[in-house]
């Protein structure tokens, strides 16, 4: 991105779950291109702590509380204006084999990863529609674009997501509003963390072969950063995307190729 220009100035951005991990790196990319940017979250203190880090407003939203989505994006447009970039990123990831998930893995990850995109989406985009401007970008997964043995639950939801993304983007063609979807590889995050620790736990190999297991599906054979999957997603805000609608774009190193 150009160092220096400011083309989202006077642009509005609510990043969920822009605490830690990619929305965080989100936050600080659409910061630097000037955008107001609220960040939301469950945790409270740790996002106070970023907010206050990043120069951004911190407002905690619950993305499985309808109400708590209402009150929060309507306290963080009082203080910034209406949200005219919204960026679905909060989510939750657990490996589990089929026969192991039960319906309480489901609804949780189903809830947080596709209901939730779905419920923030309708809060913030009457104001897009009314001030004749919009970006919706949902932060999917490469799991939401092919299969992945041991996360159903997952693939389901990101690719329930990347459903909404197209259907919504067709939706709205005719109106100044983009809807589009990132899917990133293997980022280095608290997710992938947990799913080495987890994998660890559960086969007994060692960090680092569980870490190689990962990477191997990376062409590039390395872990995607966090700020490339934000590079992507502050591209498709910008003013001159606006004909990129509806698209699912892999931030995945070559991991796959679609389209
Ligand atoms: P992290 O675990 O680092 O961050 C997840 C973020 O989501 C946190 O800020 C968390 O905030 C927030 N969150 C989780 N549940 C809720 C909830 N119910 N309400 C509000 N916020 C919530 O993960 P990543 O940064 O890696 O993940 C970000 C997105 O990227 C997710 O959608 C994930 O599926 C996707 N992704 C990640 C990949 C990876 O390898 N890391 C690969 C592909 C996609 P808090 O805890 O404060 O609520």
């Amino acid at each position: 991105m150009m160092g220096g220009a400011q083309p989202l100035a006077g642009r509005h951005a609510l990043v969920t779950g822009g605490g830690r991990g990619i929305g965080a790196a989100i936050a600080r990319q659409l910061l630097a291109l000037g955008a107001a940017v609220t960040i939301t979250g469950r945790d409270r203190t740790r996002l106070e702590a970023s907010a206050s880090a990043m120069g951004c407003q911190a407002v905690a939203v619950d993305v499985t509380d309808s109400a708590a989505i209402q009150n929060g994006f309507a306290q963080a447009a009082q203080a910034l204006g209406p949200i005219a970039i919204l960026v679905n990123n909060a989510g939750i990831a657990k490996a589990a084999p089929f026969a192991r998930t039960d319906l309480g893995l489901w609804d949780d990850i189903l809830r947080t990863d596709l209901t939730g995109a779905f419920l923030c989406t309708q809060a913030a985009l009457p104001d897009m529609l009314k001030a004749g401007w919009g970006r919706v970008v949902n932060v999917a997964s490469t799991a939401g674009l092919t299969g992945m043995a041991y996360c159903a639950a997952y693939c389901a939801a990101k690719h329930g997501l990347i459903g909404l993304t197209r259907a919504l983007a067709v939706e709205l063609a005719s109106k100044p509003v983009t809807v589009n979807a990132v899917c990133p590889g293997y980022t280095e995050t608290d997710i992938v963390e947990e799913t080495v620790t987890n994998i660890v736990a559960k086969t007994g190999r060692s960090r680092e072969e569980a870490l190689a297991g990962l990477v191997a599906a990376n062409p590039q054979k390395r872990l995607i950063k966090p700020e490339e999957v934000a590079e992507a997603v502050a591209w498709l805000c910008l003013p001159g995307s606006a004909a990129i609608t509806g698209q699912s774009i892999a931030v995945a190193g070559g991991e796959l190729m679609v389209g």
